[in-house]
């Protein structure tokens, strides 16, 4: 068996060093465990960020994958399929209704296909100025040059210029300035209900209501990416349900495969009528093997009630996390949850201490924790977590 030395030297000799990695190698998971290339056992707080809501090697998915590897993996999508057709009902049936499905191998990508069917959808309806996307002051819609225009991280914009044109942001829950940016060249809005890498901050009810209303009055698309908040993490199957308001772009991703790459947009039949033959397209996207992953992780989610779960558990873990003296403050919905250390805290120190300790987490700030379990989590896992993280912060300088 390869040792944690020599995969560290072929990574660092081979591969782009982009990912700042933590000190552990991963071999094996099993539910909420995770077991590195030693044999030494963690508990997965993480979930590859909120990705394996299932928890890992979940055996109804593992199964539908194993039995598609042997049936069909792959054809174009030149070609219908029997699953992508089942799995974009299925997903416009929890989404409401009264949309269409675009699948994608990521969140980026489905976020791609949101920004170029608002702009083909604004050019169609309103003429050639309306290809502008305003977004969110600390959001993030990720990597790929259109996706890092939308994500509202200045510093993380510096070294790829020309970044596409068309992209602006307002400060997140600033009612306001959106109503301000909103001039007649915005085609759509695009925002997190609560923003994960922004720090886990959620955008109250009253303002997501309203920003509804703005969008309607101006007759600009209102785009929610639920990529980390969808699917049963927040308590409701999508984050815009808190605030009872229907978008008319989503987009989703991570926990949709469980592991496997697949993403989706969805969009309003109306909206989704601006793309025709040609206008998009993608290699893989909806393929069998990805699609057939996904319908098992929603029949599973179905089952368990994915959404009850993530209050009952998030809430025991957000009460065990307030009991500790160095936190100061939980943020957050379900089982997306924030522990914030204080200013004079160090997150970054602070969870390499909890990884040391068998625990897998994320600093989503310099000042705060991210906890992002898998919604099967156990009762007696999520109270084995918050001791580790009492353990560890026992004597922690708030
Ligand atoms: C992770 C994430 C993305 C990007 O998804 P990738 O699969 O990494 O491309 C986009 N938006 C949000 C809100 C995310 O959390």
């Amino acid at each position: 068996m390869i040792t944690y030395p020599e995969l560290v030297a072929l990574d660092d000799a081979h591969h782009m060093s982009v990912f700042g990695r933590a000190p552990v190698a991963f071999v094996r998971g099993s539910g909420t465990e995770l077991f590195d290339v030693n044999g030494r056992r963690y508990l997965d707080f993480l979930s590859g960020l909120a990705v394996t809501s299932l928890g890992h090697s979940h055996p109804a998915v593992a199964d539908a994958i194993a039995d598609q590897a042997r049936t069909l993996l792959h054809v174009s999508n030149l070609f219908l399929n029997d699953l992508q057709p089942r799995l974009a009902a299925q997903l416009d049936g929890l989404l409401g209704g009264g949309g269409r499905l675009f699948f994608t191998n990521s969140g980026a990508e489905a976020n791609e296909c949101a920004i170029k069917l608002a702009r083909k959808w604004g050019q169609t309806n309103f003429g050639p100025e309306r290809f502008h996307v305003v977004g969110m002051l600390g959001g993030f819609h990720g990597r790929t040059l259109a996706t890092l225009a939308a994500t509202g991280k200045p510093q993380l914009h510096e070294a790829f210029q020309p970044l596409p044109a068309g992209f602006r942001h307002v400060a997140y829950g600033d009612l306001g300035a959106l109503d301000a940016a909103l001039d007649g060249r915005v085609a759509a809005v695009i925002i997190e209900t609560i923003q994960g890498e922004g720090g886990v901050v959620a955008a109250d009810r009253d303002y997501l209501r309203g920003l509804r209303r703005c969008c309607d009055e101006r007759e600009v698309l209102l785009i929610i990416d639920e990529i980390q908040t969808g699917l049963g993490r927040t308590g409701t199957w999508f984050g815009f349900e808190h605030a009872g308001i229907r978008p008319d772009v989503v987009t989703l991703a991570k926990a949709l495969g469980n592991g496997m790459p697949i993403g989706a947009c969805w969009a309003r039949a109306e909206v989704a009528s601006a793309f025709h033959p040609g206008d998009h397209g993608s290699t893989y996207a909806g393929q069998p093997l990805a699609a057939r992953a996904a319908l098992a992780v929603l029949a599973e989610l179905e089952r368990i009630d994915a959404p009850h779960r993530a209050r009952t558990r998030g809430a025991q873990l957000a009460d065990a996390l307030l009991a500790i003296p160095a936190v100061v403050d939980v943020r957050g919905r379900g089982l997306l949850l924030a522990a914030e250390l204080g200013p004079a805290a160090d997150a970054k120190s602070a969870n390499a201490r909890l990884l040391d300790a068998g625990l897998v987490a994320n600093a989503v700030t310099p000042t705060a924790l991210r906890f992002a379990p898998p919604l099967t989590v156990s009762e007696g896992e999520v109270a084995e977590a918050a001791a580790i993280v009492a353990d560890v912060l026992a004597g922690e300088d708030r």
